[in-house]
């Protein structure tokens, strides 16, 4: 097909969805990424990063060989309607259709907001030097990103003494399996890694989190704390700012999109929602490629004139949780028992899923002409 006989479709955010749902259109229509960063962040490996920084160059894969034949600007989308997007630099883009996936933020070290890669890993090479030289560390919040951060941290330093404090009674919240948690507790206090549960602090410690500098806080019960630094592991936050008066009327209180099971936008055709801004499975990297691929789908099925739409179908509860690149424990789809350490290590600890994104940003295969 001629490029000025395709259909324009703009992605917003370059993030797991949407480079997988840009990819998968490359052929088929003339795609727009548009993403303020420099580089694709591999954040699922961000915190092992933070204590391997030679791991840091491979976390930030520039976008320059994900398209064969669209294009990624570099750019931010300030307001979007249907069929129109302006962009930061004041520039305007009309198109036939449009993706949003401008995913979430969630405070550093778990996600990076720095828009240039070279900022970014000068911001984790000081954090980590903050943090070699701190004997005692306290991470607030035990959900998955405390959980992880504190496997990291045990893994490469196993004499600092490192906390974990949460309001809620027990580490990692959600529809998990009890005996998840009693696993993932047996390794933590392997690890040596205390939790102080069920209470919040009263205040927050004197120091920006991630900086070195010795503090005391304590519970709202009493307990006090000691520590040299601390990290804040909690705070995801969906990223739709930047839509205009039409399409905020599908903006859940929470700042979620409400989409159709096809991921379209509801009560919008031509726009469709996908990975951690749409109301339907969030924050999960694997969903929101599972979604671009929907997504993908039903582009290419309406771009064909079909009315066929496929729809996408959340999943069961699954979580992959390494402490460390040897430790951790897993929840998995059609298994009855809990993952061990051994296949968590084997499946994602040792490598951090890092291949699978290295290959579709830098070694991408020549996306054919459909
Ligand atoms: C430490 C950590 C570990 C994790 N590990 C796992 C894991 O093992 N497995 C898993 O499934 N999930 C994991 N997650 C969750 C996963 O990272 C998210 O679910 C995932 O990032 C969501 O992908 P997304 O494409 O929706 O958005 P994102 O990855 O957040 O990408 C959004 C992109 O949009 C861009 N953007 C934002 N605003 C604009 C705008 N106005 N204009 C243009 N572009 C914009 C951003 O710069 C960003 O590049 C982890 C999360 C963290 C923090």
């Amino acid at each position: 097909m001629n490029d000025a006989d395709r259909a324009s479709v703009v992605v917003i955010g370059g993030g797991y969805g949407g480079v997988t749902a840009a990819r998968a259109l490359d052929a088929h229509a003339h795609v727009t990424l548009v993403e303020p960063k420099d580089a694709f962040v591999h954040n699922v490996a961000a915190l092992r990063a933070l204590v391997e920084p030679t791991w840091l160059p491979r976390i930030f894969l520039p976008y320059d060989r994900l398209l064969a034949h669209g294009t990624v600007l570099r750019d931010r989308a300030v307001r979007v309607d249907p069929g129109h997007v302006v962009r930061a630099s004041g520039k305007r883009l009309s198109s036939d259709l449009i993706v949003l996936a401008t995913g979430s933020t969630y405070p550093f070290p778990a996600k990076s907001d720095e828009p240039n890669a070279v900022d970014a890993i000068e911001r984790y090479r000081a954090t980590h030097a903050n943090l070699a030289n701190s004997d005692r560390v306290m991470l607030l919040g035990a959900g998955a990103v405390g959980l992880e951060l504190a496997g990291e941290i045990a893994a490469v330093w196993p004499d600092k003494h490192i906390v974990l404090v949460d309001q809620a009674a027990q580490i990692l919240p959600g529809p998990y399996d009890q005996r998840l948690r009693d696993e993932l507790n047996r390794q933590l206090d392997e690890l040596g890694v205390q939790r102080v549960m069920g209470h919040a602090l009263a205040h927050l410690p004197e120091t920006a989190a991630g900086q070195a500098g010795t503090f005391t806080v304590t519970t709202t019960a009493g307990t006090r704390i000691d520590a040299d630094i601390w990290f804040r592991c909690y705070g995801v936050a969906p990223v739709t700012d930047y839509l205009g008066d039409e399409l905020r009327a599908a903006r859940t209180p929470e700042g979620y999109l409400e989409v159709t099971p096809q991921l379209q936008v509801v009560g919008f055709e031509g726009v469709y929602a996908l990975g951690d801004i749409a109301a339907i499975d969030v924050n999960k990297a694997g969903v929101a490629a599972r979604q671009a691929e929907v997504v993908a789908t039903n582009i290419r099925a309406q771009l064909a004139g079909s009315v066929e739409r496929s729809a996408y179908t959340p999943g069961p509860p699954v979580i992959i949780l390494p402490l460390g690149p040897a430790g951790g424990a897993g929840q998995l789809p059609n298994r009855e028992d809990i993952a061990t350490a051994e296949f968590i290590s084997r499946v994602k600890g040792q490598d951090m899923m890092i291949d699978r994104y290295a290959q579709l940003l830098i070694a991408p295969e020549v996306a054919s002409e459909p």
